[in-house]
């Protein structure tokens, strides 16, 4: 299938494109990461697929090598920022306190986390 179209009113495709600046920490043929700009941790990085899909089951559906991608990424983040551990996380609908709808996901470390999430 051939990857979706950008969205024109997606944050997060702006700054696939370099539309909208962004840190960024890491990047593939087929994901970018970059820091959040409201960190909620020493270390939170969103690792997102350049291409546009609501959420990660979207992702899974249709390119499930770049939600591998995401993974190994969110590794590779974790390695070069020192976290002995850290937190993945795709919240999911807005339920679950998604707001951006282009499958993301955070990576999270840096400090004591807790469990269970609020
Ligand atoms: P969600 O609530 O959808 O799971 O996560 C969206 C995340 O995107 C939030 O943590 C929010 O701080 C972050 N975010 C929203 N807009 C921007 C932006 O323009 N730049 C960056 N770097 N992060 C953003
Ligand atoms: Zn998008």
């Amino acid at each position: 299938m051939n990857a979706p179209t950008p969205d024109p009113d997606c944050i997060f495709c702006k700054i696939v494109a370099g539309e909208i600046p962004a840190t960024i920490v890491h990047a593939s043929d087929d994901s970018v990461a970059f820091r959040d700009v409201a960190p909620q941790a020493p270390t939170h990085v969103l690792v997102i697929p350049r291409s546009h899909y609501e959420n990660a089951a979207a992702l899974a559906d249709h390119e499930p090598a770049t939600l591998a991608d995401l993974f190994t990424t969110a590794r590779a983040v974790a390695e070069a920022e020192g976290l002995a551990g850290y937190r993945a996380v795709f919240n999911t609908g807005a339920a679950a306190q998604q707001t951006v709808f282009h499958a993301h996901l955070h990576v999270i470390g840096g400090r004591e986390l807790t469990w269970p999430p609020g």
